[in-house]
Parts: C-alpha cells; sequence; structure tokens
C-alpha cells in the first residue's frame, strides 16, 4: 500500500469553491497565483511529499531523534536529505514575500503545501511550520538589519526557527516565566534560564538554529505585560552573513514521547547567551502573538493531515480485509468489512470531518491573506476579525478530532490496529500532542470565550453568523434537492445564536459560567462552520453538475458526504447546549475531597 496519496482533488475543490482563490489571485501582491499555476505547484508538492517526505515517517517513529548527551541531536535516518531536498525545492518559501525569497504566492497555497507536508510526516513538518512562525516575527516586528541578517537563510529554510515559550514554572501561564535578559554594553542582551518543551530546538538539519525567545527585562512588572522577544542565534551571524561563534546555549536534553519521535522535544539551557532585543522591551507577548496565531492555525492543519493518513490507511485496509458476511452476500463468502454498514458509518464519519476540517482551515487562511493584502481598509479589517475568531477554533476542533478520527481509524483495523506495523498506531500517537502545545485547547475555548466573542461588542460573531445565514437564499434557489441541507443547517445556525445570546448574556457578570461552556461552545461552533463549508460544497457542486462541469461521480460523492455531514454529525450541536449553559455550579457541587 502507498504510503500516502496527495488528496489533490479535495484540495483544488475547495480552493476553487470554497476559499475563491480565484479572487485572491486577482488581489496584484498574489497576481502569480492563477488557479493554473498553483495547481501545478501542489502536483508538483504533492509528487515531492509521497516520494521524499512520506518514505521518512515510519523511520522517524521507530528511531526517533537521539541525544547524544554532549549536547547534539541526531535526526533519524532519511532526514537530512529529504529537509535538504525540501530546502532546494522551495517548499517552505511557497507562501513568503518575493523580496525575501519567496514564491509570493497566498498563504492559502502555503497551507494546502503544509497540508501535504505535514500528512506526508507530521513531527518533520513542526520544523518548517516553526521556521515560517520566526520569520513572520522577524518580518513583521523585527528591524531592518535583523531582517537583513536572518531573513535570507530563514525564508529558504536553510536556518531553522524556534519558539521558545515554555518554562518549568510557566506553561499556560507565559506570564510566569523567569528567564531573564541582562543588557550588554554593546546593545546586545544576555538571555540567561532554562526553558523546556523547546521543539526542534537542535538538531542535525541545519546550519543555524534562531530561537525566537520570551525573557524578562530587569525592573519589567510581572506578568505578560513584562516580557521582551529576543531574537538568539545558535551561532552568532557574522556581518557577512555566514555562521559565526558558538552562542551560549544548550540543549540539555530530549524528552521520550508518546509520538513525534522525530520532533526533538528539548530542554534548552541558555547561560549569558547573547539575544537580540525585537521591537520595544516589554511588547514581546504580542509579538510572539503573531508567531502563535499562525502556529496555531498550522497545528489545526496537524488535526486535518493526521485525520487525512489515517483515513488513507483505514480505507485501503477496509477493501482488503475480509470478514464476516454483509447482509445479501452469498453464504459461502465472506465480505470485505467496508460493505459492513458500521465499518461504513466509520468510513463516512472521518470522509466527512475531514472535509468540514479542510473546508473550514481554507477559510482561515483565505481571511490572513485578505486581513493582510487586501487594499480597501474596511475588507481588511472585517478579515482580521474573522481571523481571530476561527483561529482558536481551528486549533481546537480540528486538533480533537484528529485524536478522535484517528482512533476511529484504528478502529477499523481491529486487533492489527493495535499492532504498531500497519502504522495507524503511529498516527494515533503523534496525533495526541496537538490539543496541548500551541495553548492547550482548553485555552483556545476560553479564547474563544472571553476574547474572540465580546470583540467590537460582539458585533465580528454577529457578523460571521448573518453571513453563514445569508447562504440560506442561496440554497433555495439552487431547488429542492438541497432542502434537507437546508433545513438541517439552519437548525444549526440556530443553535449556534442560541449559545452565542447565552454567553453574551451570562459571561460578563459570571465569567465562571462563561467558561464552564466554553470548551461545548468551541466545540458546538466548530460544528456549525463545518455545517456552513458542507453546505457550501453541496452548493458548488450541484451547481457544477448542472454546468456538466466535472467529474459527475466525484461531485454527487461531494453532495452525499454534505448530507451526510448535515444530518448525522452537525446535530450533535443541539445536543451540546445543555453543556454550553449548564453554568459552573455542578462542575464544583463536589468538594475536591469527593473527585
Ligand atoms: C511535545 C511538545 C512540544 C512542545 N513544543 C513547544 C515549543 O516548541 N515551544 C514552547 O514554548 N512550548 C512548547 N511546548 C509546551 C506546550 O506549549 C505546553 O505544554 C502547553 O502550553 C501547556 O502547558 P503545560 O504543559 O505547562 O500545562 P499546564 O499549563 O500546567 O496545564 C495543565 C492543564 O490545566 C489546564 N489549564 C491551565 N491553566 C488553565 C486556566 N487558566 N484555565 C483553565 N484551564 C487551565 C490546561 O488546559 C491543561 O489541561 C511543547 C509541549 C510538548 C509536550
Amino acid at each position: 500500500m502507498a504510503d500516502y496519496t496527495p488528496p489533490l482533488g479535495d484540495i483544488e475543490f475547495v480552493l476553487r469553491n470554497i476559499a475563491d482563490l480565484e479572487a485572491l489571485s486577482k488581489l496584484d501582491t498574489f497576481r502569480h497565483a492563477e488557479p493554473e499555476t498553483v495547481r501545478s505547484a501542489l502536483e508538483e508538492a504533492g509528487r515531492f511529499m509521497s516520494e521524499v517526505v512520506a518514505p521518512t515517517n515510519r523511520i522517524g517513529d521507530e528511531v526517533g531523534s537521539v541525544h547524544d548527551g554532549n549536547h547534539s541531536v541526531t535526526t533519524p535516518p532519511g532526514f537530512k536529505e529529504a529537509y535538504s531536498k525540501f530546502v532546494e525545492s522551495g517548499w517552505g518559501a511557497i507562501s513568503y514575500p518575493q523580496d525575501i525569497g519567496g514564491a509570493g504566492l497566498p498563504y492559502l497555497v502555503g497551507m494546502a503545501v503544509q497540508e501535504l507536508t505535514t500528512t506526508a510526516n507530521m513531527a518533520f513538518s513542526i520544523c518548517p511550520m516553526l521556521t515560517m512562525g520566526a520569520v513572520e516575527a522577524i518580518l513583521f516586528h523585527g528591524s531592518e538589519e535583523q531582517q537583513g541578517t536572518y531573513l535570507p537563510k530563514l525564508s529558504t529554510g536553510e536556518w531553522t526557527g524556534t519558539m521558545v515559550l515554555t518554562e518549568p514554572g510557566a506553561g499556560s501561564d507565559v506570564g510566569a516565566l523567569r528567564t531573564k535578559a541582562e543588557p550588554n554594553e554593546d546593545g546586545t542582551w544576555a538571555i540567561t534560564g532554562t526553558k523546556i518543551f523547546i521543539t526542534w530546538g537542535e538538531h542535525d538539519l541545519a546550519e543555524n538554529i534562531i530561537h525566537m525567545v520570551l525573557a524578562r527585562t530587569p525592573g519589567s512588572p510581572p506578568g505578560t505585560k513584562g516580557i521582551s522577544l529576543f531574537v538568539v542565534p545558535k551561532f552568532l551571524v557574522t556581518p557577512e552573513g555566514e555562521v559565526g561563534e558558538r552562542n551560549s546555549l544548550q540543549a540539555v536534553s530530549i524528552e521520550h514521547k508518546l509520538g513525534i519521535h522525530a520532533s526533538p522535544t528539548c530542554v534548552m539551557s541558555f547561560d549569558g547567551a547573547t539575544g537580540y532585543l525585537v521591537g520595544e522591551e516589554r511588547h514581546g507577548m504580542r509579538y510572539m502573538f503573531t508567531m502563535m496565531n499562525s502556529a496555531r492555525v498550522a497545528v489545526g492543519v496537524e488535526g486535518l493531515a493526521v485525520s487525512e493518513a489515517a483515513y488513507q490507511r483505514a480505507l485501503a485496509y477496509s477493501k482488503e480485509r475480509l470478514q464476516g458476511r454483509a447482509i445479501g452476500q452469498e453464504t459461502s463468502e465472506s465480505s470485505l468489512i467496508i460493505e459492513h454498514p458500521d465499518v461504513r458509518r466509520m468510513l463516512m464519519t472521518m470522509k466527512a470531518y475531514i472535509e468540514a476540517m479542510r473546508g473550514l482551515l481554507y477559510l482561515n487562511a483565505k481571511a490572513f491573506d485578505l486581513a493582510h493584502h487586501h487594499p480597501d481598509e474596511a475588507t481588511k479589517q472585517a478579515n482580521q476579525e474573522l481571523l481571530e475568531l476561527l483561529t482558536p477554533i481551528s486549533k481546537a476542533w480540528c486538533t480533537d478530532l484528529g485524536v478522535e478520527l484517528s482512533s476511529i481509524g484504528l478502529q477499523v483495523f481491529g486487533g492489527m490496529g493495535y499492532v504498531e506495523e500497519t502504522g495507524i498506531a503511529q498516527l494515533y500517537r503523534d496525533a495526541r500532542i496537538a490539543p496541548i502545545y500551541e495553548g492547550t485547547n482548553g485555552i483556545q475555548a476560553m479564547d474563544l470565550v472571553g476574547r474572540k466573542l465580546p470583540m467590537r461588542d460582539g458585533g465580528a460573531i454577529r457578523d460571521l453568523i448573518a453571513d453563514m445565514s445569508g447562504l440560506d437564499a442561496e440554497l433555495a434557489e439552487a431547488g429542492e434537492s438541497l432542502d434537507g441541507i437546508r433545513a438541517g443547517f439552519a437548525e444549526g445556525v440556530a443553535v449556534l445564536t442560541e449559545a452565542v445570546m447565552w454567553l453574551a448574556e451570562h459571561g460578563p457578570t459570571k465569567p465562571n459560567d462563561a467558561l464552564a461552556g466554553a470548551t461545548p461552545f468551541l466545540r458546538l461552533m466548530g460544528n456549525v462552520l463545518g455545517g456552513y463549508v458542507m453546505a457550501r460544497a453541496a452548493l458548488a457542486a450541484t451547481e457544477l453538475l448542472e454546468k456538466g462541469d466535472g467529474d459527475p461521480e466525484f461531485l454527487d460523492a461531494k453532495i452525499a458526504t454534505a448530507r451526510f455531514y448535515i444530518d448525522q454529525l452537525l446535530p450533535e450541536a443541539r445536543s451540546l447546549l445543555p453543556m454550553v449553559n449548564a453554568g459552573a455550579d455542578q462542575l464544583f457541587d463536589v468538594p475536591i475531597g469527593q473527585l
């Protein structure tokens, strides 16, 4: 069985019909992004990821990255070669501006490449994903000198980037961090402290590693307001832009983890390391959010990617494994398990959620592109709000689903799923980190309810609900065949509206009640947004069928999958309402001693 077949048809369908790549390509900045150019780029990326990156996935899990006890980390066999080909091919730079060596394509296209990379090998993909965060932080907030020093090699991937926040006493509560930054006489800073869980903090894939480190300068106030951001390279960079003297920082050890074994998770010690302040002192948290927001969406892509990989394996297995007799089958013969309704239910659940996730994530990416590059200020602002609203949902809804769907995929394999050699167990283990890092999913839910819903006095969420409601007229126009989808989706929007109104009423006076319902609310909103993209997919497929544009079997399957989602998965939203608006009392009725 091939390790991975890039789902190019599904990706193209979303780019064309949900995220409207064509409209983006009309913007001056993205004039190179004509759909034809993008299609060939993605075909090539798909070939590259399946032939060069996917073969490293299994060995990456089995061997893992290894710390030599002397501050060096060796990546699994094949990683160096695959990474250097990745850099040569320029896949990491596809959505960077051309003036820093990128291809100048939209982030939307970058996301499609990221999906392909991550499905091929999640542990591998995290390295370029973090590098992208470092590029963005320096591009948006660094000085011209910093941009000139780091971006040429970071943007190509010749150097890689990290995100260095977490400390033993500062996880979700980043504001509790204690790493110190003290001014040197020459204008640089001396960084001292211990950071934990630093992904790709040390490795042998690149000649330099550029750490983006949060630290506290003397006299800074406690909490997030006292945090500054520093560029701290593993090797100092010479005036000629080459790798120079070793900086005083080290990977002391790496963690032994449940999954993503090839991705080294490092304990890093900074011992008066030379750092360079990014932007202004004490604005570090704001700058870091530039990195974290894009990384959060990218982690959402991990949920999608791992689900796609699990689906492909489960589907292939269900077409090989003979077991039992399906209804109607000759008594003398066994059936393929794909003929059993319960196995079909598992496969359809995976397929429908995967399509819903892809639609949501790509809409999120489009909002990013419009927020950064649309010439009209009002459109920019509206998309900035949408981006902020969707980001925690993309991160948390998709990564929770990544765990659930990889578990369902494993179930399709029966006992063989629990055995490592089929590879599905690795996906289940790999998927489990994504709801934890980049801000746990609980923290995402609090962000959604506490910060994002109240944006512009609820104006942003009202606008989104109005947009979703607007789809009703379009569905009605498409004719009776979509009536079921129309009614089911309208019910989903009604449930979302009810939940938002409850939170708006109770959040300001009883914040604990709103926070108690935050996680079920995020799930509910993810489900309804999923319904939105699936209804749009059904509408687009119906129109394409009428025009005779596209493969009828593929388009019919899109409509049937949307129907399944709306009829069987979306109703979960209503069942979540009692959890959203229950308040916190019942959570605290049982005293700690009785828990
Ligand atoms: C494999 C791996 C890779 C990582 N990579 C990086 C990296 O590259 N860079 C980096 O800086 N960090 C990294 N991290 C750290 C990661 O971001 C943190 O683990 C995560 O933010 C959670 O922090 P914590 O582990 O301290 O958990 P805690 O903050 O202790 O949380 C424990 C539980 O309490 C909940 N909780 C905490 N506070 C609240 C609150 N106020 N309200 C409600 N619930 C709350 C959490 O949701 C969670 O369920 C990585 C971690 C791992 C395991």
